[in-house]
């Protein structure tokens, strides 16, 4: 079967690196405007590049299996998303975070409501598509029907179920950046910020250098999910106990079960605490970010498993680090400074449990002005023997421990 290119599309294409003569988009952006109107909608539609007010296209890097198919025939270019139906089930928000440009950059909290906010500015032009998707789900995971079955989780019937599944709310979040309040999170000038994200994406968008009118930006990265465990209308108030895990993807343990890190585990705990915590009248959340291997990508994480196992000594604790950094150039690409804006967007001021032993996170966290009452670390006997090694170093580096540690010299792995 071979796909032909839609008749009657034009082949005219219209570079969008600068305006054209006098021509200015409609909808400038104020980015933690006191409303959404006067903050103003993201448009990101392709139909029109002059109503456009962003760099970049929607859904990431799923942007790209787009433009497969619209160059394989199976997409019309002009095709405009029906969304009825599609608003939250739940709302979450708006909280006064919302209107601080400070607290919230990475992405847009009005994000799953644009439909209602902006209709009056819907038109045939141009197309106005949520960031933010908000549903409820059914999740059935083996470990907690183990759980149960030893005793240490309890049926509720509402919010876990005689089954064994669990009730959640969940939100998918595609990030938007915005990149003066993203320059100032990192302590960095805008335009090298600008300048390295065009040159690091092989100048994919020009106009993050030639277009100093548009300040945000859809980074083709991939993006967050949110689950809550419990009622969400108790998640802003402070007197009500909140259990938060913020994880980032990892698909050989999350998903595969993999035994040379903790990943797995450590998130099906912080389920259970989450759990736990919505069972006395509070929430949970698990924020699940798509930043695989430290965000330095699957293949770069592999690369460094074999030199970690095929280094002189075998797989050790002291050389953990080491051995990422001679591949990738650094230990740790996440940049938790961005992660507490979903904490922001969900209105959280307060975590009384935080699952998570990561100092990186920890601090995010509390210097963007959230309190912390208690880290809870991962329970020994949910380590992998395999993941011994990475559970030391992260320790030695500076994660929280309650536990005495082995020296990191007398800590090793299977060679395979
Ligand atoms: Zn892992």
């Amino acid at each position: 079967m071979s796909h032909q290119p839609p008749k009657n599309k034009s082949k005219h294409i219209i570079l969008t690196s600068h305006l054209n003569g006098n021509q200015k988009h409609g909808f400038p952006i104020h980015w933690g405007a006191a409303n959404p109107i006067d903050r103003g909608p993201i448009i990101a539609s392709l139909r029109g590049s002059g109503y456009r007010n962003v760099i970049g296209s929607h859904a990431g890097s799923y942007g790209i299996y787009r433009a497969l198919a619209v160059a394989s025939g199976v997409l019309d270019p002009d095709h405009k998303a029906d969304l009825t139906n599609t608003s939250p089930i739940v709302n979450l928000g708006p909280h006064p975070s919302w209107s601080d440009p400070d607290k919230i950059v990475s992405l847009d909290p009005y994000g799953a409501m644009t439909g209602d906010l902006f209709a009056q500015f819907h038109s045939d032009n141009y197309d106005i598509f949520p960031t933010i998707a908000i549903t409820k789900a059914h999740i059935n995971i083996p470990e907690i029907k183990d759980e149960i079955a030893k005793g240490r989780l309890e049926i509720d019937g509402k919010i876990l179920k005689e089954d064994g599944n669990l009730v959640v709310t969940k939100a998918a979040i595609d990030p938007v950046w915005y990149l003066p309040g993203i320059a100032k999170r990192l302590g960095i000038d805008q335009w090298d910020l600008r300048r390295a994200l065009f040159q690091q994406t092989g100048g994919m968008f020009p106009e993050l250098v030639t277009r100093p009118d548009l300040n945000v930006f859809l980074p083709p990265i991939g993006g967050t999910t949110v689950y809550v465990i419990g009622d969400e209308t108790t998640i802003a108030d402070p007197h009500y106990p909140l259990a938060v895990r913020v994880h980032d993807e990892c698909n050989g343990s999350d998903v595969f079960g993999s035994d040379i890190c903790t990943c797995r585990p450590y998130l099906v705990h912080g389920i259970e605490v989450c759990i736990q915590t919505a069972q006395v009248g509070g929430a949970g959340i698990i924020v699940y970010c798509r930043k695989e291997g430290r965000a330095l990508g699957e293949v770069t994480k592999f690369l460094v498993y074999n030199a970690r196992k095929r280094q002189l000594g075998g797989d050790r604790a002291d050389a953990y680090f080491v051995r990422t950094e001679c591949v990738a150039g650094v230990q740790d690409m996440r940049f938790q400074e961005l992660m507490s804006d979903v904490l922001h967007w969900l209105g959280v001021t307060k975590i009384d449990r935080l699952v998570s032993m990561s100092n990186m996170k920890y601090d995010a966290i509390t210097h963007s002005g959230i309190e912390v009452v208690e880290r809870v670390p991962i329970p020994p006997d949910l380590i992998p023997a395999d993941a011994a090694v990475e559970i030391a170093a992260k320790k030695a580096a500076g994660y929280y421990s309650d536990t005495a540690e082995p020296p990191l010299t007398q800590v090793k792995g299977r060679s395979y």
